[in-house]
């Protein structure tokens, strides 16, 4: 086993870099006792909302809720479908089933996102919406998103819990539809030190409904407009956010520098393929996927050797026993089908070094250097 050790992600590395303004915000909290709503999550709506560009930024208490709430809002339910890709977190689904509605799963392309190709063939007069999930911190094809969107009338939601600042021609993920969904969990790229959300929109009328929505169906105490549900961002988690705001910017970008140096080293294998970057947009590497031949033995010895990875996701939805109900034709996701066996996600965070991600691409080359010989 090599000395050095590669965690697939390491939060402690990031605490331990900005230590002193977290325990100050921590602090501050508590100080003032604005545990729940308050000035800390007010300010923290605010400087990200003008730090991404957007005009409203709802925050809710995790990314799941947002898309529910979103969804609601937008008035689907029982009847409804909503057009979504078969491979992502289930809360992309889940969250439409909650509705009442039922999610319409598409295959997806080279780029692990939705295939526009296909979308068309599954739009009925039953459509309401159709949510592209960034995954992994890479945008769908947007221009042909609004493109069908518009020509439907369907409502384009953006999942952009994977994609915090990713950009397709330019503009942000999350600025092109009528709402998108972001979620701080501890793990993406934006992290809170608990679960964590937000709705992004620039429409006024959908922000204030889904902020009445979150809060009881209030936007005054005592005044329920309608029956909402409690979801709300507490003051804690919105100062630690507050606190990493100013380095969001940075560390994107040494996503993006670590993920060109695995481009580089990792080039020659030829039992792997690397991720694609889509033309002209700006990926920022929540997740570096790969697809390995091998994949289960290559990840146990990558595990031997203290080397961490992760699968995203080891059962497409469409295939979960959650979904049986639909009665999915299984050659409708020849794609994701294939790559089951092989999505392997490698280590990458802001913090990791070259000689970590060295350690990664040598032991991958060794362990097919040993399948040959
Ligand atoms: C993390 C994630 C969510 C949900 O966010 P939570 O804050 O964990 O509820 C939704 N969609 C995708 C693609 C995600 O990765």
């Amino acid at each position: 086993m090599s000395s050095i050790k590669v965690p697939f992600v390491d939060l402690k590395a990031q605490y331990q870099s900005i230590k002193s303004d977290i325990d100050h915000a921590i602090q501050e909290v508590i100080e003032t006792t604005a545990f729940i709503r308050g000035p800390f999550v007010q300010k923290f709506e605010q400087e990200f909302a003008e730090l991404y560009g957007i005009k409203h930024c709802v925050s809710v208490a995790n990314g799941t809720d947002a898309l529910y709430i979103v969804f609601k809002m937008l008035g689907v339910g029982a009847g409804d479908e909503v057009i979504t890709v078969a491979n992502s977190w289930i809360s992309s689904s889940e969250t439409i089933g909650q509705t009442g509605a039922t999610p319409v799963f598409v295959d997806v392309d080279e780029y692990f996102t939705i295939d526009v190709s296909l979308i068309e063939s599954k739009i009925t007069p039953r459509t309401k919406a159709i949510l592209p999930v960034h995954l992994y911190g890479q945008m769908a094809d947007m221009a042909v998103l609004e493109n069908i969107c518009q020509r439907y009338n369907l409502h384009l939601i953006e999942d952009c819990a994977q994609s915090h600042f990713s950009t397709y021609k330019g503009k942000r993920a999350g600025t092109f539809g009528l709402a998108a969904t972001i979620s701080f969990y501890p793990g993406k790229n934006l992290g809170a030190y608990g679960d964590a959300g937000a709705i992004l929109t620039n429409d006024d009328d959908l922000a204030e409904k889904c902020r009445m929505y979150a809060n009881h169906g209030a936007l005054k105490k005592h005044h329920h407009i309608m029956e909402g549900v409690n979801s709300r961002l507490d003051g804690l988690q919105a100062a630690i956010l507050s606190a990493k705001i100013p380095y969001i910017l940075e560390w994107t970008r040494l996503r993006q520098i670590k993920a060109n140096f695995y481009h580089n080293i990792l080039a020659n294998i030829p039992q792997i393929r690397l991720p694609k970057v889509r033309n002209n947009t700006q990926h920022t590497w929540h997740l570096y996927v790969i697809l390995a031949e091998r994949r289960d033995e290559l990840a146990e010895y990558l595990h031997n050797q203290g080397i961490e990875t992760a699968i995203h996701y080891p059962v497409p939805l469409p295939f979960m026993p959650a979904y049986s109900y639909l009665k999915i034709q299984r050659n409708d996701f020849q794609k994701v089908e294939q790559n089951q066996s092989k999505l392997l996600s490698l280590p990458l965070y802001p913090e990791i070094s070259e000689d970590q991600m060295i350690v990664v691409q040598k032991s991958i080359q060794s362990f097919y250097n040993k399948q040959r010989s």
